[in-house]
């Protein structure tokens, strides 16, 4: 219990419009997008600068008080769960863009920037900021960073990671640490912005983030090939890889994602394919003129009974926008959605769509698969209804046999969800009793007293 003292040592900080107790504001901050149980934060604070941000984390170490930090609260793996009677720290108060640097392609931002904003924000200016994780609308750019978050151009772009240069972040006493630099290459001192990308609010917290910025690519290509059986359509994403050609994204979707996606979004998706690639190749016009080609005949010579190239960037931007709302879409259908992302190397991809509809069937369950097939990550998707016990069982089986089943092909637990509560249990499976070991050794090195988003990643 927060007492009353404390909460005005906070309310002096934060200032009283920020400063939120009553119940239905810790209804709303008492879970995310993922499917674990909600729990309610004794305190909900909102600072709008990072010397507030700093004496809050400060004030809370002080007194041992459990801080979760949340952006948008998009994170699909528990990650942003607060803990019973602890402190949530929004950061939609900390959402400026400091600095765009066009001179030397970078940009300084504050942790509670939308995604997407801050990409408009960068095209604005010529350059382009590639991860675009479906929640880009909402998520935030601490989150992003936080989670190590992917998107849909990781095939060719990479993910978050590759676009941290540098960051501050505070520390449990709330004092600032300076990670990287504004500079293309930085090589002083350790590698600590590598230990803070997906460390999920339990080593520090973000206060402002340098991010790479990269010239946008001159020209782009989308298309949609449409498939009568899911083994061509996944073949053929092996196909494309094992050929050379790296699309700018590589998108996979089953007749049951397409259908409830076609519902949802009345984009002119084939309710009646098997599958779809969604693909789109970018750069030079040359190239991409060239590689169009090449991915089209693949496609056609691997099965696909019709490869429908967007005429323009209005069809594209439709098609783009319906495979962003698959998972809103299926949301849609059933109370309960579980939404993994075990991610396989790409030649494994046949190989691991057949293994999920056997799972599927062993467990009687019906899985939808979707996702960023090029770069090996598929989104199975469980609809279900979590009060149905016996049903939530077979669930709980059927996601540790994907994880085994993505494990044994020399896969990972999550590509890019994170690992959050939902998968801690999971983590020496993929990792060794060692890597857990360490891990906590850094943790309790770091945060002794344990105060930052406990429980997540390590478990408790
Ligand atoms: C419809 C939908 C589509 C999605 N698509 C994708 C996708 O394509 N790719 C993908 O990778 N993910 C995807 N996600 C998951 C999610 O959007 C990402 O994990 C995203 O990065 C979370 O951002 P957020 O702002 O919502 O963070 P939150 O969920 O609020 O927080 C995530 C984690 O970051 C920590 N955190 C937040 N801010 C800070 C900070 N300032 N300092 C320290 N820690 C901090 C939190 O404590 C928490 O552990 C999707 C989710 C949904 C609902």
């Amino acid at each position: 219990m927060i007492s009353q003292t404390l909460a005005k040592a906070f309310e002096d900080i934060v200032g009283q419009a920020n400063l939120m107790t009553e119940k239905a504001d810790l209804v709303t901050y008492s879970y995310d997008a993922a499917v674990v149980d909600s729990v309610l934060p004794g305190l909900i604070l909102r600072p709008t600068d990072g010397d507030a941000l700093s004496r809050v984390v400060k004030l809370c170490n002080d007194n041992g008080l459990p801080i979760t930090v949340r952006g948008a609260g998009t994170n699909l793996s528990g990650g942003a769960i607060p803990i019973h009677e602890g402190v949530v720290i929004l950061t939609n108060g900390l959402n400026r863009i400091l600095e765009i640097n066009t001179e030397d392609m970078y940009a300084v931002v504050q942790p509670g920037v939308i995604t997407a904003k801050f990409a408009a924000a960068v095209e604005a200016e010529g350059l382009f900021y590639p991860p675009d994780p479906g929640s880009q609308a909402v998520s935030t750019l601490g989150g992003n960073v936080a989670e190590n978050a992917g998107g849909l151009r990781g095939l060719k772009y990479g993910v978050t990671s590759d676009y941290v240069m540098g960051l501050q972040f505070f520390d449990t006493n709330g004092d600032p640490v300076k990670t990287g630099s504004r500079t293309v290459k930085c090589a002083t001192g350790y590698n600590l912005t590598g230990l803070m990308v997906g460390s999920e609010g339990t080593l520090g917290v973000f206060n402002e983030i340098i991010l790479k910025l990269i010239p946008a690519p001159a020209h782009r290509k989308a298309m949609v090939a449409v498939f009568d059986e899911m083994n061509k359509a996944s073949e053929t994403v092996a196909a494309i890889i094992a050929d050379k050609i790296i699309p700018a994204t590589l998108e996979f979707m089953d007749n049951f994602t397409i259908r409830a996606v076609e519902d949802y979004s009345r984009a002119g998706l084939p309710i009646d394919a098997a599958a779809l690639l969604l693909v789109e190749v970018d750069g030079h016009p040359a190239q991409v003129e060239e590689d169009a080609r090449r991915v089209e005949a693949l496609c056609k010579k691997l099965g696909a009974t019709s490869v429908r190239v967007a005429a323009d960037d209005a069809e594209r931007d439709k098609v783009w926008a319906a495979r962003r709302s698959a998972l809103s879409a299926l949301a849609k259908l059933k109370p309960t959605l579980v939404l993994e992302d075990a991610t396989v190397p790409r030649s494994k991809i046949p190989a691991m769509v057949r293994a999920m509809q056997e799972i599927g069937d062993k467990y009687g369950l019906s899985i939808g698969t979707f996702g960023h097939a090029g770069d090996g990550n598929l989104h199975p998707t469980i609809l279900t209804d979590k009060r149905n016990k016996e049903e939530w069982k077979r669930v709980d089986q059927a996601i540790a046999a994907i994880f085994d089943k993505a494990l044994a092909m020399g896969g990972t637990l999550s590509g890019e969800h994170g690992t959050g509560i939902a998968k801690s249990c999971f983590l020496e499976n993929e990792t060794s009793k060692a890597t857990l070991v360490y891990s906590r050794r850094i943790k309790s090195a770091l945060d002794p007293n344990n105060i930052l988003n406990p429980g997540k990643i390590i478990g408790g």
